[in-house]
């Protein structure tokens, strides 16, 4: 332990009587941990993050981790976490980045929703026999519809704009291939597949091995432009445009070129091993006019069969932006609150802005 370094978090043990020096622990820690000196397992305990995966390995149920909390003298603005982010900062030079999720004591608004069912429209004469409908259409919907008779059949005279129809009110926002791995992005197509929902491929482009989901995905063009052309465009079920992202709102992105392998690279045309660098605005967008242009732009490319949807981040004046999105022709204005999807943000963003 060096000076400023943070108190180790999880105590690891190995059972040496059940232990039969497999090694499996060794290759599988993807910390470090443990190491083999004079025919036995020894641990560092520091490095631990209690992935779990060294107990899943261990053929003997041989390795034990207990949490080890270590008490600060306590103080109503210097937290432990207040104090360790400090430690953290100063040690390594650099503010601290997280992913997605949010470990801050704030309400889990997923479990306090309310789903609004139309119980009037339709009055329910056995509510426990009749089934509940919860598709959704998102899209733009006409201030009136018309029919006309052709032929002794009434038929819907109004030409009405694609909408997304979801079988649950629910979607999977935005992360991208390299924010998370591919088989974390092939798990999720395949859930929104058997759901009837939508997930979203984030500034990452499409995999090819996504092409079988590509009806329940919906591409997103961000302020870098990654991966994105007519063919990608094309294979989406609506297209996003990201202006602002929940986790952190007026940042951009940053995939470090260590994590743009050769897979990635093709996916995001982008150069093997470069930093995909996404600024914080989109350059040629600075007016409701300009994001008009490009959300016109984005229709005509796909023969105006997809809607085009606009996010922003849910700040104090996300009322105003989204008047003037909905100015834009956009279908739709997806809000991205706090604990949305990043692959990395500054963690104090993370807790504390978005
Ligand atoms: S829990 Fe994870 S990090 Fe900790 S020792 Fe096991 S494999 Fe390594
Ligand atoms: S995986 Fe389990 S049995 Fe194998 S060396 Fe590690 S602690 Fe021992």
């Amino acid at each position: 332990m060096t000076i400023g370094s943070v108190p180790s978090k999880f105590r690891v043990s190995v059972n040496h009587d059940q232990c039969m020096l497999c090694g499996r622990c060794i290759e599988n820690c993807p910390y470090g941990v443990f190491r083999m000196e004079n025919n036995q397992i020894h641990v560092n305990s520091r490095q631990c993050v209690a992935c779990h995966r060294c107990i899943a390995m261990c053929p003997r149920d041989a390795i034990d981790i207990k949490e080890r909390p270590v008490d600060y003298r306590s103080h109503p603005v210097w937290t432990p976490e207040v104090r360790e982010a400090i430690y953290n900062q100063a040690r390594t030079g650099r503010i601290i980045l997280a992913g997605m999720g949010n470990a801050v004591d704030y309400p889990i608004i997923f479990d306090r929703l309310v789903l609004d069912a139309c119980q009037v429209t339709n009055p329910s004469i056995d509510p426990l026999r009749e089934p509940m409908e919860l598709r959704t259409y998102i899209g733009k919907k006409p201030s009136r519809i018309e029919f006309e008779k052709i032929n002794g059949d009434i038929v819907l005279k109004t030409t009405l704009v694609p909408n997304l129809q979801l079988e649950t009110p629910i979607m999977i926002g935005h992360m991208s291939y390299g924010a998370i791995s591919l088989n974390a992005q092939q798990s999720l197509a395949r859930a929104v597949k058997e759901t009837g929902t939508f997930m979203g491929t984030g500034e990452g482009g499409l995999h090819e091995s996504l092409y079988p989901y590509q009806d329940h995905m919906i591409v997103q063009v961000a302020s870098g432009r990654f991966g994105v052309d007519i063919n990608y465009l094309e294979r989406g079920a609506a297209v996003e445009i990201k202006i602002g992202q929940g986790a952190k709102p007026g940042i951009g992105g940053h995939l470090p070129g260590e994590k743009v392998c050769a897979d990635v690279s093709c996916t995001r045309m982008i150069p093997e091993g470069s930093d995909a660098i996404s600024p914080a605005p989109h350059h040629d967008i600075y007016s409701i006019e300009d994001l008009k242009q490009l959300v016109r732009s984005l229709k005509e490319a796909t023969q105006w069969k997809k809607p085009v949807f606009v996010k922003i981040a849910a700040v104090h004046n996300s009322a105003a932006i989204a008047a003037g999105i909905a100015r834009s022709s956009a279908d739709a204005v997806v809000i991205d609150g706090f604990r949305g999807g990043t692959g990395a943000a500054p963690k104090v963003f993370r807790d504390h802005v978005g």
